[in-house]
């Protein structure tokens, strides 16, 4: 990284522990990379909502959260964003490898975290892939080695886990899982358990649910350290 992006990082980690959340009105309130403001500025986006206020300001400390807030409260960048900036502040670069893994129940979620990534990062130079079944296995074991970002659905990446001994998470710092409760009401509990002990224990965990429910609960337990809960209920 140059000279000026070593002192930006320098300076967004200093604000990281004085920034209030209830300070907080617009994106541009909370230490964001220049390349993060960029890409949420194009894609119109200049008011967070407050599961991504309280989870975003959290996830920079290298906090893990667990976050709880129902549908359509915009959990999905309150892990996109944070993931970019964890990444861009540790330097990641696309010869690091396997940097986030983001497994979320269904493919066609697994695409608007895609996109979203590809959308609000369009700045940054990580790589982002998909791991979702419908492609062949050899197509998705040559992007598994060339991805800094992951996207996966459950069954398929414990797939490649179990298949692929090379399959190299050993790097990975951030792990999120997205709409927990619905990857366990789909029966993906047992798969959860297995990717998550392929994973290294030290690495930062974010896991969104739209409910907290006893196995959401059973779930953080298992796969997050002293987590802080982000429950938001917001008034119409
Ligand atoms: P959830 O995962 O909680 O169901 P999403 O992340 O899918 O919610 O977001 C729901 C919708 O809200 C999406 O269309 C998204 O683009 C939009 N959205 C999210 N955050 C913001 C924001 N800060 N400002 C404006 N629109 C947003
Ligand atoms: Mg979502």
């Amino acid at each position: 990284a140059s000279a000026i992006e070593q002192h930006e990082i320098k300076n967004l980690q200093i604000r990281y522990t004085s920034v209030e959340t209830s300070a907080v009105l617009k994106f541009k309130d909370i230490p964001l990379s220049k390349k993060t403001l960029q890409g949420l500025q194009q894609n119109e986006y200049t008011t967070p909502t407050e599961v991504q206020k309280e989870s975003i300001v959290l996830a920079l400390r290298g906090l893990d959260v667990l976050g709880a807030a129902k549908t359509g409260s915009g959990k999905t960048l309150a892990f996109v964003i944070p993931v970019l900036e964890r990444l861009y502040c540790m330097q990641w670069t696309r010869l690091d490898g396997l940097g986030a893994l983001i497994i979320t129940p269904t493919r066609e979620l697994a695409y608007q975290i895609f996109e979203t990534f590809r959308k609000v990062g369009i700045q940054h130079d990580f790589s982002a892939g998909l791991i979702i079944g419908g492609k062949d296995l050899n197509f998705e074991r040559k992007r598994l080695d060339q991805c800094n970002i992951m996207i996966c659905t459950p069954g398929r990446v414990l797939h490649h886990m179990d298949e692929n001994p090379l399959f190299d998470c050993s790097n990975l710092q951030i792990l999120v899982i997205d709409e927990a409760d619905r990857c366990l009401d789909l029966g993906f509990q047992q798969t959860m358990n297995g990717i998550i002990e392929n994973l290294p224990p030290k690495r930062q965990t974010l896991l969104f649910s739209a409910t907290q429910t006893k196995s959401v609960k059973d779930l953080a337990r298992l796969s997050l350290k002293d987590p802080v809960y982000v429950s938001v209920h917001e008034n119409a």
